[in-house]
This record gives C-alpha cells, sequence and structure tokens, in this order.
C-alpha cells in the first residue's frame, strides 16, 4: 500500500463543562485524517512540528500506538503545542478559542529540513487543508506550495482538503490566494458547498463544480451537506449518505470521510465505492463524541 503524508497541526483541547471543569484531550483536521487512514490500514505519517513537553509527548506516544508514523516531526526545545479551548453555550453551541500563535507547528516550513523535503518528494500521496495553509507565514506557505508542486511533478500526489477557518486568515484575499495555489497543484480536491461560501459566497454546486474543474483537477469530491458529488474522467455522480439515526458529535465528520475516501481510492476501488466507503466511516463517528472514535466502533473494512 502507498505511502500517505498528512502535514498541519495537532493542538491541546480542552472542553468546558457547564461547572467550568475542564477535559482534556487533543485535535486537528488533518491528524485526524492522518489517524483514520493508518486505522484503516494505509502507511501514513503525519508532518509536523511539536514542543518537548509531556502534552506533545503524550500525542507522540499515541499516535505512535495508531501505527501512524512519526519520524518527520522535530521537536522544538522549550516550547509548547498549540491550544483551544471549546465552549459550549447553554443552547448547545459550541465556541472555539485558540492559542496557538508561537505553536512550532507554524514554523515547519521556515527552514525545511532536508530529509523533509525529500520525504515529500517521495511520497506517494501528501494530504494537507485549507487549515494546514493558514499556519505558516507567506514565506514559509510559498515554500511549502513550491514543494507540493515540486513532488508533483515527480509523480506525488497531491490531495487538498477545502477547510476553510475564516478567522485564521489575516484577510480573505490572503486564503483566496493561497487556495487557488494549492487548487493547482491538487490531484484530489475535498470542497465543501459550506467552505466555498465562507470563501467566496454562496454558489450553486454546479458553478462550484466547474470553478474546481478550471484548476485542471482530475477528481473533485465535492460535499454538499450529508450528500457528496463525486466527479472524475468527465462525468459527475450525486452519492447520498445514509440517514443516520442519532448524531450526537459532527467533529471530524468530513475529516474522517477523507481518510476513508482516501484509503479505498489506494486500494483501487471506483470513486463512488469510495464515497460510499467515507459515508460509511463518517456515519460512525458522528455517533459518537470526539473526534476519533474507539476502534472497536470502527465499521468493517469489507470493500466497498
Ligand atoms: P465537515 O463539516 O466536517 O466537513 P460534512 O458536513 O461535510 O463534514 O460531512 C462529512 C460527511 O459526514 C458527509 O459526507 C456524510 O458522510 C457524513 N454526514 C454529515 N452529516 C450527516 C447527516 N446529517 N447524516 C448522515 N451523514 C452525515
Amino acid at each position: 500500500m502507498p505511502q500517505v503524508l498528512c502535514i498541519g497541526e495537532c493542538m491541546v483541547e480542552l472542553s468546558e463543562h457547564s461547572d467550568g471543569t475542564l477535559t482534556r484531550s487533543y485535535g486537528g483536521d488533518t491528524l485526524n485524517t492522518a489517524l483514520y487512514l493508518a486505522r484503516l490500514g494505509v502507511p501514513t505519517s503525519y508532518v509536523t512540528a511539536l514542543g518537548d513537553d509531556p502534552f506533545s509527548t503524550a500525542m507522540l506516544e499515541s499516535w505512535h500506538s495508531e501505527g501512524l508514523g512519526t519520524a518527520l516531526i522535530p521537536r522544538l526545545p522549550n516550547r509548547l503545542p498549540g491550544l483551544y479551548l471549546i465552549r459550549t453555550d447553554p443552547a448547545g453551541e459550541r465556541s472555539f478559542h485558540y492559542w496557538r500563535t508561537a505553536a512550532p507547528a507554524r514554523e515547519l516550513f521556515d527552514n525545511p529540513d532536508p530529509t523533509l523535503e525529500d520525504a515529500l518528494i517521495q511520497a506517494h500521496t501528501i494530504y494537507l487543508s485549507g487549515i494546514t495553509l493558514s499556519l505558516y507565514a507567506p514565506p514559509a506557505r510559498a515554500r511549502l506550495l513550491a514543494l507540493l508542486a515540486q513532488a508533483r511533478a515527480q509523480g506525488t500526489r497531491i490531495a487538498f482538503d477545502t477547510n476553510y477557518r475564516p478567522r485564521t486568515w489575516p484577510s480573505p484575499t490572503q486564503a483566496q490566494d493561497a487556495f487557488t495555489q494549492a487548487l493547482q497543484t491538487t490531484d484530489l480536491a475535498f470542497a465543501s458547498t459550506d467552505d466555498h461560501a465562507l470563501l467566496h459566497g454562496p454558489a450553486t454546486p454546479g458553478a462550484i463544480q466547474a470553478q474546481l474543474a478550471a484548476h485542471g483537477i482530475p477528481e473533485i469530491v465535492l460535499k454538499l451537506g450529508p450528500a457528496v458529488r463525486v466527479v472524475h474522467a468527465g462525468h459527475h455522480t450525486d452519492i447520498p449518505a445514509h440517514p443516520v439515526p442519532g448524531i450526537v458529535d459532527t467533529t471530524a465528520a468530513g475529516d474522517s470521510f477523507a481518510a476513508a475516501y482516501l484509503a479505498a481510492r489506494l486500494e483501487g476501488h471506483t470513486p463512488t465505492q469510495a464515497a460510499q466507503a467515507g459515508h460509511r466511516l463518517a456515519a460512525a463517528v458522528i455517533q459518537h463524541r470526539g473526534a476519533i472514535i474507539p476502534r472497536t466502533a470502527m465499521p468493517a473494512t469489507e470493500a466497498p
């Protein structure tokens, strides 16, 4: 099975309860995808930077125990990973508060290690998201985008998820520019009508599809709420999700969908079968609390 590298940031996550107590865990969009890829048997490594603190150690130990590769993760002395707090108001609406500007992950492409550059160029597939792009200062982001283009020219496939969080960008224009550049080196795009509306304003699925296709992207998965539209080889097919009886928490729905889709494609399944595999895993994830469900709750991995 080919090797996948996922690039991004994992943060310490604190969830505030109604009595003010906090529960700690760890979270990040590309990390969720990386962990699910590893669980699905895809050799996967995470690409980020951490500190030399106990929280970074705990992250590395848990990833290692899930079979996720950690060899490309430098640990910066006297540094701490980013942190965010989730607060839930009495109506159940969640808000996110971040302390992440000094996180080591943001410096990964300031002076990238030649070993990391080589690994990116030799990977079968690189997976990153719009949140990944938001981590880096413009010169470092330009370095990453140039590395992606170089890797792609040498045969690496680039999978890009258009996850967009407006607050993590200095301006929408910077985000639009960075997304455009990333989409120009993308082989497989995971996009959504929601992200598109936030970044460019509302548009019909057909218009978004046309805009993405204009970048020359060979395979597009456009999330339309629970259903997805797969665009491949000049055709598009809409694949509805099965109704889920009790949705408990939609955290990591899209991240897990992307992992199962990518894993199925790497196993040689069709885009339609891959979307069905994505729906199956996402359905299990949204029926559990938290981003990473217990191993025992993973759907059976029979052929889609
Ligand atoms: P995100 O907002 O995390 O990107 P999406 O809303 O795009 O997540 O959903 C990703 C996937 O999760 C969907 O393609 C589907 O498989 C599953 N999903 C999400 N919401 C529902 C729902 N209400 N019913 C069934 N499946 C859902």
